[in-house]
């Protein structure tokens, strides 16, 4: 059983879908778990679900693309909770179109949230992971990254610019006994995809050798893997949960 008791965790993008998921399951490990989303109605009802876990939770109402709140945001967690050892990014936006009709506002919304995001989160809590000399920070990809799709040239280019992110982040600070992974789902059961066209659904699932959606769970058991003791000497790694839509 993965304990992380005494840790806190910092988790973007979680006031539903996978980010929700990896606060609780980080939360039922003993994290005492901050949350961060852009809309923060739901994030209430989140921070109940980790309380009544027998563990704290502090919500942010916080846009990860704007780098000085989120800066504010990792200094008011380090002042009340004294540390920051787990960083989740996930938060994440889709504008699908086909490159030719992609408005240059929609390129650039996708990757301020999806790249920029988790990059002004990693640098805002990595001075204090490098002081406390340990530190796990997880970024969630995409199985679209690895196998490219139809109508999503921003969202893709930023999800293998976290894959980038990752691997060059790692290498920084693996000294510093501070890891740096990446978790891509596959096509996973949350708000972001319970929209998607009949046809789109279907080709989705045609590509899956599960026959079937992940849910938000089982990405969330990857993350608390990685945020875990019994990952410590892997980094700069790809943990791909998508029911053989991708294999490498
Ligand atoms: P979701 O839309 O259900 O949840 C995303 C959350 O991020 C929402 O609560 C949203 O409000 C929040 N958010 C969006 N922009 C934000 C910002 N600027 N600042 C703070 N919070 C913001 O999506 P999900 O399916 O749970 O996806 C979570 C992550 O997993 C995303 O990074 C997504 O790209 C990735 N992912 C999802 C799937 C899938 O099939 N659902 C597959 C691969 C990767």
């Amino acid at each position: 059983m993965i304990s992380l008791e005494g840790r806190t965790a910092l988790v973007t993008g979680s006031a539903q879908g996978i980010g929700k998921a990896i606060a609780l399951a980080l939360a039922e490990a003993g994290a005492d778990v901050a949350l961060t989303n852009r809309q923060c109605e739901k994030l209430d009802a989140v921070v109940k679900l980790i309380e009544g876990l027998g563990r704290k939770g502090m919500r942010f109402c916080v846009d990860v693309s704007d780098h000085v709140a989120v800066k504010e945001m990792v200094d008011q967690v380090i002042e009340a909770w004294g540390k920051i050892d787990i960083l989740v990014n996930n938060a994440g936006i889709t504008k699908d179109n086909l490159i030719m009709r992609m408005k240059p506002e929609d390129w650039d919304a996708v990757l301020r949230v999806n790249l920029d995001g988790a990059f002004h989160c990693t640098r805002a809590v990595l001075p204090y992971m490098v002081r406390q000399r340990y530190g796990r920070i997880i970024n969630i990809a995409s199985v679209v990254a690895q196998v490219g799709n139809v109508g999503q040239a921003n969202y893709i280019a930023s999800k293998a610019g976290v894959i980038g992110l990752t691997k060059a982040v790692a290498a920084e600070v693996a000294r510093r006994n501070i890891t740096v992974n990446a978790v891509a789902p596959g096509f996973i059961a949350t708000p972001m995809t319970e929209n998607l066209p009949p046809e789109v659904h279907q080709r989705m699932l045609s590509l899956i050798p599960m026959a079937r959606m992940g849910t938000d769970c089982e990405v969330a058991h990857g993350v608390r893997f990685l945020a875990s003791d019994d990952a410590r000497y892997i980094t700069g790694h790809v943990l791909n949960v998508n029911g053989g839509m991708f294999m490498d």
